[in-house]
């Protein structure tokens, strides 16, 4: 085992406080990562205060993790010491299902193995990126290419691969016409990637706040949902809309926003269901979908798309006794718009 710094939560109530953490033996086909950068998730709060059923205490939450690999397992061949390396959402899944087989184990039917707060397959809670190093299996470590910043890589690991799948799915692209909902972490991914791809975006925001912002990500447009007009001026309008919001919206005025054929992604998760009004699918024969992370393949895809084209998110660097404070701005959303842990600070 390996004794290592990291910041844990231990409860769903107190800070979170600096302790250290026990990471794995080095198995034959592991990796072992000293950390640079993890990023802070909105998913991360949710779990340390409990908003997503019972986890177990202490934990260590960050699933948006960049370093660099020091030490590999014998059988290890996908990468070497002194790689440029990053993990994201998942560190495991069966590889024996259909899924997983199709190289989509995100979606594995027998669950795939979450970063923090889940039960690995060796029985023990997986800990997540807000510590020094981590120990993980080959294939689901990524490569981080030289011309993304480690920080500024962190949030690709789960904002960035969260907007890209459903954006490459659903072909956004030249012709296409794409609306993102919300403009904070994933929003202003979303943003950038889909106007990488070559699509036309607007931004449909609260506000016109950030307006500046999304229009210098290139966005065409820029509207505010508190504004009732804008959803009659944009009726019948994108072929994508990408929903980032994780409180609930008015699914009828929203997806009238849809031209025919169009799909309404949601990859925002507001804990209480959205009622569908089956009316506004039948128009314009639309859709409303899910769509979770993405696949090792396709993360491995993106970070390169992000290379190539040079996007990277917007961050703002903290150190580890910034943690706490860091959350509750995220709760506020006074963040642009990612926070990323300077790990070295925890040394
Ligand atoms: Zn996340
Ligand atoms: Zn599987």
């Amino acid at each position: 085992m390996l004794t290592v710094n990291a910041i844990a939560a231990t409860s769903a109530t107190d800070p979170l406080v600096r302790t250290t953490i026990e990471r794995r033996d080095l198995g034959a086909r592991d990796v072992l990562i000293e950390i640079r950068y993890a990023g802070i998730c909105h998913s991360d709060i949710h779990t340390v205060r409990g908003e997503w059923g019972d986890v177990s205490y202490p934990l260590t939450v960050g699933h948006e993790i960049v370093g660099v690999v020091t030490e590999v397992g014998g059988e290890v061949s996908k990468h070497a010491v002194g790689d440029r390396v990053g993990v994201g959402c998942m560190v495991n899944s069966c590889r024996e299902c259909p899924n997983c087989r199709a190289g989509q184990e995100q979606y594995c039917e027998n669950g795939n193995t979450g970063t923090y707060a889940a039960v690995d397959r060796d029985g023990t809670v997986t800990q997540g990126g807000y510590s020094t190093h981590v120990v993980v299996d080959q294939d689901f470590v990524l490569r981080v290419p030289e011309s993304i910043p480690y920080e500024a890589a962190a949030p690709l690991l789960c904002a960035g691969i969260t907007t890209y799948s459903p954006l490459a799915h659903w072909k956004a692209g030249p012709g296409t016409k794409v609306a993102v909902v919300g403009m904070g972490g994933l929003g202003h991914m979303a943003v950038k990637i889909a106007v990488a791809m070559g699509a036309d975006v607007t931004v449909l925001s609260q506000t016109l706040s950030k307006k500046d912002d999304g229009l210098g990500f290139g966005a065409e447009n820029y509207h505010a949902t508190r504004d009732e007009a804008t959803f009659e001026a944009l009726r019948n309008t994108f072929d994508l809309i990408i929903n980032t919001v994780s409180a609930p919206i008015d699914m009828a005025s929203y997806l009238g926003l849809l031209r025919l054929d169009g799909t309404l992604v949601s990859v925002g998760a507001p804990p209480e269901p959205l009622p569908v009004p089956v009316f506004a699918l039948f128009g314009n024969r639309r859709s409303f979908a899910g769509s979770g992370i993405g696949s090792i393949g396709e993360t491995q895809e993106m970070l390169d798309f992000c290379a190539e084209r040079g996007i990277a998110p917007e961050v703002e660097v903290i150190g580890a006794d910034d943690v706490n404070d860091a959350y509750e701005r995220v709760l506020r959303s006074d963040v642009r718009y990612r926070f990323v842990i300077d790990i070295d600070t925890l040394r």
